[in-house]
């Protein structure tokens, strides 16, 4: 039998795995495109500390060096995937040495169907747009600006 407190400790090794990674919830205002109507939602963003950010710069331009490695002795396709490689592994450091967040993704309800809407990962920016997918309405997704939210 496992006691509360092991499942306790368990949960919260689980919910974070990297340390240098912090999740963090917020409240947005899901829009139809001419603003008439609105309704509630919420989005889980990713941020990294410096630390978090070099290391995860350093693992995808491994990744791309290792690819481009990979694909040297594959002729005729070297030519293009080994030079390609090498060229987007520091593209791809410095992008991500650059990205401070990331928007994972989050839940809202549809303002012109009331349907769910499951939000997609994208750039921390906004206004964010996004497509109901039962409704096929264009949505604008702002943060919530009131203070009391936090
Ligand atoms: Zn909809």
């Amino acid at each position: 039998m496992v006691s509360k407190a092991h499942r306790r400790a368990y949960d919260q090794i689980m919910s974070t795995p990297h340390p240098h990674q912090v999740e963090k919830k917020l409240a947005v205002q899901v829009y139809t495109e001419d603003r008439k109507k609105s309704a509630p939602g919420e989005l889980t963003i990713l941020e990294w500390d410096p630390q978090g950010r070099s290391k995860r710069a350093v693992k995808w331009a491994a990744m791309c060096f290792g690819a481009a490695v990979v694909s040297v002795p594959i002729p005729p396709i070297h030519w293009v995937l080994v030079p390609g490689f090498l060229i987007a592994s520091p593209i791809v450091f410095f992008y991500l040495m650059n990205q401070k967040s990331v928007i994972q993704g989050g839940s809202a309800t549809c303002p012109a169907c009331n349907q769910p809407v499951a939000l997609v990962r994208s750039k921390h920016e906004f206004p964010m747009s996004d497509l109901c997918d039962k409704c096929r309405t264009n949505l604008v997704i702002e943060p919530t600006s009131s203070a009391s939210v936090g």
